[in-house]
């Protein structure tokens, strides 16, 4: 007979949207269970970059200090944007609107683990090493999950399961709610290095032909590490390897080659799949409330998703705790949560799709670099759009694109 237990909900999977969900819900004075399938601290492939939306709500939850003197943590205050091998040009960071630093590179391994620990000191449950594998319902109703924890069946029994289990969400399939368009979703890997040719401070992103539609990143880290890596739209790798289109890519690229000569890689190059807003469906169903990659929720345009896996996060908390007060636990109550989502991240991400989609992007990234070569006003809001600081619908205002359209053809004409 597996184990049994009551809880007022269950959260499935302890990256940024589920601690969220779980510290959100035990500031409230409510148990929840954090059920993960890995023991902590555990690795998560991810570039490790805190853009500006983690970092605003880092603040929100009051762990920023937390982060931010972590030893492994870096505050990152320059970007560079390379592009046909050159730099096209350098910038500060927004910072955040009190002054602090706007870009935090930390390893996944050690801002889970504090998210983890944060959920848990306000009073959530944490069950490490607990694979869910199904959602448990009676008469169309959710009542709990099961699944298999130090290789014994376990059932959880509970009115409200919170999918925030990643961008392959089993919770998000037995509820009928999965997704996979692999136009708006990215492959994508990174590698760690130490011992450069120069230390690194600043942050670097590099827009080129054989990586578009997509881009590579270089963030460095604590400790004279840095995180490389690159993404791609996934309907256009074809048959193409991402592992062998990456290991091209640090060997010979000229930005990185010489740099990285001497360096080390410190372990295999790993990859996943990054779920883009542009899929993202309906995000509830009876009992059941998706949060961060497992709603794919990641900024179409630069990848970042821990920002959108909090603020995710903290929204299902909230949705839950009254979801409790109310006992009601119905799809027609829980529809608040998505209309919450949707007026928090529509306003940024709804536009980006279409960028992210257009066939000529290469030329739309082109003409931006051309502008932006010229004219550092613009260049600084490019970066304060990557980094999440100023809205994507920036880019959609014809204010915005005419000058840059222009500025473009009038450059290629100048050069026949
Ligand atoms: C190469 C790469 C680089 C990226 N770089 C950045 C970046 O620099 N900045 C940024 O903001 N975003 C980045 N992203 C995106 C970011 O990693 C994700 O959007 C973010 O991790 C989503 O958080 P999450 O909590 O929704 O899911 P995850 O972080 O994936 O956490 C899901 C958790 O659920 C657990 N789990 C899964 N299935 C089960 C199950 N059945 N039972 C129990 N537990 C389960 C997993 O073990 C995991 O701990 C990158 C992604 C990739 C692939």
């Amino acid at each position: 007979m597996p184990g049994k237990s009551d809880y007022p909900m269950v959260i499935v999977g302890a990256g940024p949207a589920g601690s969220a969900a779980a510290l959100t819900l035990a500031r409230k004075g409510l148990r929840p269970l954090l059920a993960e399938r890995f023991t902590f601290p555990r690795e998560k492939v991810c570039g490790d970059g805190l853009t500006f939306r983690s970092l605003s709500i880092l603040k929100e939850l009051n762990l920023y200090e937390r982060v931010s003197s972590h030893p492994s943590a870096l505050p990152v205050k320059e970007a560079r944007v390379v592009t046909a091998e050159k730099t096209v040009f350098a910038g500060p960071i927004p910072s955040l609107p009190d002054g602090t630093v706007g870009f935090i590179s930390i390893p996944r391994r050690e801002l889970d683990l504090i998210l983890a620990r944060a959920a848990v000191e306000a009073g959530a449950e944490f069950a490490e090493n607990f694979t869910v594998t199904e959602i448990l319902k009676e008469n169309g109703k959710t009542v709990g999950v099961a699944g298999i924890q130090d290789g014994r069946e376990k059932i959880i029994r509970s009115n409200l399961v919170i999918g925030a289990d990643g961008a392959h969400s089993i919770v998000a399939r037995q509820a009928g709610l999965y997704r996979l368009k692999p136009r708006f979703c990215e492959v994508a890997i990174r590698a760690y290095f130490t011992d450069l040719d120069e230390p690194v401070n600043w942050l670097e992103l590099y827009y080129e032909r054989r990586i578009i539609p997509g881009f590579a990143w270089l963030f460095p880290q604590a400790g004279n590490i840095c995180n490389i890596g690159i993404g791609i739209r996934m309907d256009r790798l074809k048959n193409r390897s991402l592992k062998t289109i990456y290991q091209g890519f640090i060997s010979d690229y000229p930005p990185l080659k010489k740099r990285l000569k001497k360096a080390k890689m410190l372990a295999p190059p790993r990859g996943t799949l990054i779920p883009g807003y542009g899929q993202s469906g309906k995000i509830f169903a009876n009992g059941v409330l998706l949060a961060g990659d497992a709603a794919s929720l990641v900024d179409p345009l630069v990848g970042e998703g821990v920002g959108s896996a909090l603020l995710s996060g903290v929204a299902a908390g909230e949705i839950a705790s009254r979801a409790v007060s109310a006992g009601d636990f119905s799809e027609s109550f829980l529809r608040q949560y998505q209309k919450e989502i949707r007026r928090r991240l529509d306003p940024d991400f709804r536009f980006a799709p279409l960028f992210q989609n257009w066939p000529q992007i290469h030329k739309a990234a082109a003409a931006m670099v051309l502008r932006a070569e010229k004219d550092p006003d613009f260049a600084q809001k490019m970066i304060g759009m990557a980094s999440g600081a100023i809205s994507k619908r920036e880019i959609a205002r014809w204010s915005f694109l005419a000058p840059t359209v222009w500025g473009y053809w009038m450059e290629k004409f100048k050069r026949r």
